[in-house]
């Protein structure tokens, strides 16, 4: 590690005009993500601005029309274990649950969370092999390279990288608001306009410059709320980021889908909406798997895998499958038999979806928080 300065702030038009003015200053919350990538190389800030102490930032509020405002501060541990997010919204209590440790949730924040950087292994490569994210215009070595965890929709050649947050992919599904504090005042993103795809310049992750403070996220009312659920699937149960993952949130009539929200992660720089799939959806009933798996292509026609993700796509489907037939609550039990997608149940024996890896056991790809 470098030398580097550090502050604390307690005062939001300081943090604010601070960072606007100098481009070494970086804000710091958990520092779980950031402090690895200055480990790494990745980005070298010499003052670090803990936010911390700023007021007002870490409560989690219950909207009177139903929805959710939850602090920038806040922390992944305190969303998650929250009973009205996990009543309202189980996606969000359920997304942040599966992502990182007990220990790294109970100090990283939501602010930090939706900031993270790609897990991509040449972003973070301290030896900095070429990286158009990590050093503009040097190349993109995962392009021809190892690409097993990389895009299959959205991605340029400029870069291939995956979004790696979980809450995201929940906020996502529930076109959730991200409320930024800038030098001219606060001003609410949209969430799916937040996040970047890379085009021709994937150093910018999202649409904030400098001196843009996130200071909350909100959750506006949603009918399908209560019935909206996470499916991560990844290499080994412990704490692993997603090779894909799906936000469900399905509101029925009976048995027929009434209206549907989906979005992935795993597969794209920003989380990804499947919104043919959505419109597709409506009208199916929950008992047709061939019905629901043909919605669910409509979603897929422009995927676009690289040499050695082209698992990624079935595996992606099957778990949007499953995560919209599966309407349960989640149980620590029915989470386990969701999580595993179960391979060796649905066809896989010999892992010739799943990158040339068999399944092991049970098949599980998740774990139990
Ligand atoms: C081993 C490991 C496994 C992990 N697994 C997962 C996983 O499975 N799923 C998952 O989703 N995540 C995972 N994570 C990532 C983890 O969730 C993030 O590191 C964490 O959420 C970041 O929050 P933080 O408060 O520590 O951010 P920091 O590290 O403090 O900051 C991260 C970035 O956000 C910026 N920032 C922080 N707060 C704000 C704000 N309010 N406004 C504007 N910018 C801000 C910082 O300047 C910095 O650029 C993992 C991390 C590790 C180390
Ligand atoms: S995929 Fe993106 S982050 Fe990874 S090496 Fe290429 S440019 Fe860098």
């Amino acid at each position: 590690m470098y030398p580097f300065a550090l502050s604390r702030v307690d005062d939001l038009g300081k943090a604010i005009t601070a960072h606007a003015t100098d481009g070494q200053v970086a804000f710091i919350a958990g520092g779980t993500d950031l402090l690895g990538l200055m480990k790494d190389r990745a980005t070298r800030p010499g003052r670090l601005l803990d936010i911390n102490g700023l007021p007002d930032l870490a409560g989690i509020e219950t909207l009177p029309d139903g929805g959710l405002r939850i602090g920038a501060l806040a922390r992944m541990s305190e969303v998650a274990a929250d009973m009205a997010v996990r009543q309202r919204f189980p996606v969000i209590a359920e997304s942040l649950l599966f992502a990182a440790s007990g220990q790294l949730r109970n100090m990283a924040s939501i602010g930090g969370n939706l900031m993270q950087r790609t897990r991509c292994a040449y972003f973070r490569d301290d030896d900095a092999p070429p990286c158009n994210k990590r050093s503009p215009g040097s190349g993109c070595s995962a392009r021809h390279g190892l690409n097993r965890n990389h895009a299959i929709f959205g991605w340029s050649d400029a870069c291939v990288a995956t979004h790696p947050s979980d809450l995201a992919v929940a906020l996502a599904a529930l076109d959730a608001i991200v409320h930024v504090r800038g030098l001219a005042g606060e001003r609410a993103i949209s969430f799916v306009d937040f996040h970047h795809l890379p085009g021709n310049t994937p150093e910018h992750d999202t649409v904030l410059g400098r001196g843009d403070l996130i200071v909350a996220v909100e959750v506006p009312a949603r009918a399908e709320g209560r019935a909206s659920h996470y499916l991560k699937v990844r290499d080994r149960e412990s704490y692993e980021f997603a090779l894909v993952s799906v936000a469900a949130a399905v509101a029925v009539d009976g048995k027929y889908i009434r209206s549907a929200r989906l979005a992935m992660g795993g597969v794209a720089h920003k989380p990804w909406r499947l919104a043919a799939a959505e419109s597709a959806l409506r009208g199916v009933p929950l008992d047709e798997a061939d019905a629901l798996s043909a919605a669910i292509a409509q979603s897929f026609a422009d995927a676009r895998p690289l040499a050695h993700n082209g698992f990624k796509v079935e595996l992606a489907k099957r778990a949007a499958l499953r995560r919209c037939k599966s309407r349960e609550g989640a149980s620590d039990h029915s989470r386990r038999a969701d999580f595993a997608v179960r391979w060796t149940v649905e066809g896989d024996r010999e892992g010739r979806l799943y990158g040339g890896h068999p399944a092991r056991g049970c098949g599980a790809r998740g774990h139990s928080p």
